[in-house]
């Protein structure tokens, strides 16, 4: 564990979320979000830890607008992005409401007191199903459901999703937190409580460097492994850097098994759906919530 290089990943979200709220109007362009949060972290001194996920209403997660997308921000949006220091990523997360809806602001109520709680909760020693029985409570509290196949993760060098979950729901399991870093998120919403997988998202990682014949593939591949390694990142990138001739490329790679492309998440009740999210680092004695500012 690098601390410095966590708690610097950390302050970069933080400057990020406190620029960007102000931008986000009903009709902003999502493609123009994207690149301004993903830009901003550049300025800071970071690199994006993943495609910035700008999912709307009943999208749970991994929208990322695409190269030429039109898409314009309404609804429950969730805004979701983190930065990196050397693989050490921070990973936070906000919702707001661009309809004025009582609805919409409750279930986004739902998911930061949720998270409140989670993160009041966590520490060594503390059981991951102790955090979901808060987080679940937090929310059925208001009338709604914790997405159960959604979860916080523990976050290692290079890797996003690694070591322990985050239940948003007593699962049971009786697993101790450890020293770490953690992203907690919990999603509310009034649909069925679980998610399913919609259209592609455009968003990828590398699962395995084997060779590809063709040239633009193998230069892209080659591009990818050295500047995301296991990371997550999408199409929008890879064009930006090497034109459209990428498409066909990543759809090699794809086919190849270089690379796995990830699902958009979809509430399986066309429910709409709150994330607030942020990053913890545990401690031997003590934590710190790296992705807010400390009071
Ligand atoms: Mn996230
Ligand atoms: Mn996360």
């Amino acid at each position: 564990m690098d601390n410095k290089k966590i708690i610097q990943a950390g302050k970069i979200a933080q400057e990020v979320k406190k620029y960007i709220k102000p931008l986000i109007k009903k009709n902003s362009s999502l493609l123009e979000i994207a690149e301004k949060i993903e830009n901003k972290i550049v300025e800071l001194g970071g690199k994006p830890a993943f495609p910035t996920n700008l999912s709307i209403n009943e999208i749970a997660a991994h929208y990322t607008p695409s190269y030429n997308d039109e898409t314009l921000a309404h609804g429950l949006l969730k805004v979701d992005f983190g930065a990196h220091m050397d693989g050490w990523a921070s990973d936070t997360a906000f919702s707001i409401d661009l309809e004025n809806s009582n609805e919409n602001k409750k279930l986004i109520e739902a998911s930061e007191k949720a998270l409140q709680k989670a993160e009041e909760t966590i520490t060594k020693g503390v059981t991951t199903n102790e955090i979901g029985k808060f987080i679940q409570e937090a929310i059925e509290n208001y009338g709604f459901s914790p997405i159960i196949n959604l979860s916080g993760h523990q976050i290692d060098q290079y890797s996003l999703h690694s070591g322990l979950n985050i239940p948003n729901i007593d699962d049971r399991r009786n697993i101790k937190i450890h020293p770490g870093l953690y992203a907690i998120e919990p999603f509310a919403t009034n649909g069925n409580g679980k998610v399913k997988d919609g259209k592609l998202s455009g968003i990828y990682s590398l699962i395995d460097y084997r060779n590809i014949r063709n040239p633009d593939a193998r230069e892209i591949l080659e591009y990818i492994a050295e500047e995301y390694q296991q990371l997550p990142f999408c199409s929008r990138w890879i064009i930006k850097k090497f034109g459209t001739r990428a498409i066909i490329a990543l759809k090699q790679l794809e086919q190849n098994g270089n690379l796995h492309q990830y699902a958009q998440l979809v509430e399986s009740g066309k429910g709409i759906v709150a994330q607030t999210e942020n990053t913890v680092l545990i401690e031997e004695n003590g934590k710190k919530t790296i992705t807010t500012k400390e009071s």
